[in-house]
């Protein structure tokens, strides 16, 4: 495997090399939404960070499963459905394809899976009874809690100290044994929705969802974890506490992405909902909404405004700019836009390999630019082609080649192949024409296809044709 890849793991406080458990392939466990409202740029960084680690992992040879899960039940969750007079799943599924809209408008490829948390039910009723088996768990009053003081380790992740933290706010403190321990189950209030469980009906804690999920797709050891900073307490905390409690190894790597901040502050619902995806899209094109997302390294805090998105924009045209104007010096080629991995200079892959450092692999593209556009002034066909190759690949493997999907409207690429098919039977009348050495035939159709603006082109592997902008 020619990969030699170095994450930076919350669990050390370090950058570790990246060894998978077997060879050749990666299981990501990514926490996904709670769908309790549609996303806002902030929501969906996590998202396009990820991405890029498993289209690196996916370029280095590696077969991933990513796994992210959908939250569809919560407490805001109940509370808006209330709100808006609704059942709870109606809010839940209305944001979740809310969350999935911005996830392919960004690019992002769909996961391997995405279990949604109310699918998981039985999975985590047997963790939590083989937690109270082991002692490490307690039920009272319907409710089903962790006892952190049990489990050796628990605030490690995080850092702190049991005794330094605050009480865990799920219920009331006089039903635990101790203020910090937090909430595996919540007992139903009247009306709520609920599943039947040994100790009553009732409700996931956040955390059992994600120990229970990632067990059941990736097993009880598996590679990476990940989700945004903000989640390294409580909540993978306590992901860690239930799993290795539970007898899991869980993740072998943590991995977590800064935040999107506005004015200074973590981007919150309170902004309004200029910042929510489906609004920015509309004032941004989605792959420069994209460039502007990958282009901060992804442990980097990201201050948001319209200015810098529009900044980053101009940056991804001038590079699109080149990849068009050499595109055509060289001919406009088809073949040329295929993205050849091989193309991408050593460095970009270097930068790539240490932590993803995207920012740095930006600069290797924009010098990359820089050459061509200087080449093309020198009318200098082969530097042009080194440049041409080397930015179309550096830009694929980050998921902002603006050739591929789903950046090339679907529309187009439609009615493109309509035209191609309608082109062929022509062809091959012509050439049946020919194969009779009926020339006044074979030049008419050509001439007629020339008339509309399809230029035809004979080479030893056939007839090609182009369109004539
Ligand atoms: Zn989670």
């Amino acid at each position: 495997m020619p990969s030699s890849l170095s994450l930076h793991d919350t669990a050390t406080r370090s950058v570790r090399e990246f060894v998978p458990i077997s060879p050749g392939e990666v299981g990501i466990y990514l926490c996904g939404a709670t769908v309790q409202a549609p996303p806002h740029v902030g929501h969906i960084r996590s998202g396009v960070a990820f991405d890029v680690l498993r289209r690196w992992l996916i370029d280095q040879g590696y077969g991933v499963t990513f796994i992210r899960n959908v939250t569809d039940i919560d407490d805001k969750i109940i509370h808006n459905a209330g709100h808006d007079g609704v059942p709870y799943w109606v809010v839940a599924m209305r944001n979740e394809r809310a969350f999935s809209r911005a996830y392919d408008a960004l690019g992002c490829l769909p996961p391997t899976y995405e279990p949604r948390a109310t699918g998981h039910i039985p999975e985590m009723i047997a963790m939590m009874q083989r937690l109270i088996t082991e002692g490490y768990g307690y039920a009272t009053n319907g409710d089903v809690y962790f006892d952190v003081r049990a489990f050796e380790g628990y605030g490690k992740l995080s850092g702190q100290r049991i005794d330094d933290m605050l009480a865990s706010p799920d219920s009331e403190a006089q039903v635990k044994r101790d203020a910090r321990d937090f909430a595996m189950w919540k007992s139903a209030k009247p009306g709520e929705p609920c599943w039947d469980t040994p100790w009553g009906p009732g409700r996931p804690g956040w955390h059992i969802e994600c120990s229970a999920m990632a067990a059941r797709y990736l097993g009880p050891n598996f590679d990476i974890h990940g989700g945004g900073l903000d989640l390294v307490f409580p909540h993978h905390e306590n992901e860690i506490a239930q799993s290795k409690a539970a007898g899991d190894q869980f993740a072998n790597y943590w991995v977590h992405n800064a935040w999107v901040t506005t004015a200074g502050e973590k981007m919150s619902k309170s902004l309004g909902n200029s910042l929510l995806v489906d609004e920015v899209v509309k004032r941004v094109r989605p792959i420069e909404l994209r460039y502007y997302l990958v282009g901060a390294h992804y442990r980097s805090m990201l201050e948001y405004s319209d200015e810098s998105v529009n900044e980053a924009g101009q940056g991804f045209r001038r590079i699109e700019g080149f990849l068009q104007r050499s595109h055509e010096f060289l001919g406009a080629d088809p073949r040329l836009l295929d993205p050849d991995p091989s193309s991408r200079p050593e460095a970009f892959d270097a930068a790539m390999n240490d932590d993803l450092a995207v920012p740095q692999a930006f600069a290797i593209l924009h010098e990359t630019v820089r050459g061509g556009n200087a080449a093309l002034t020198e009318k200098s066909a082969s530097v042009v082609a080194d440049a041409f190759k080397a930015t179309l690949a550096m830009l694929d493997v980050l998921g902002l080649n603006p050739w591929a999907q789903p950046w090339v409207a679907a529309g187009k690429a439609d009615s493109e192949s309509v035209i191609d098919a309608l082109v062929q039977v022509a062809l091959q009348q012509r050439q049946e024409a020919r194969a009779r050495k009926d020339f006044a035939a074979s030049d008419a159709i050509r001439d007629g296809l020339d008339a509309i603006g399809i230029r035809i082109e004979d080479t030893p592997q056939g007839a090609r044709w182009t369109l004539e902008q």
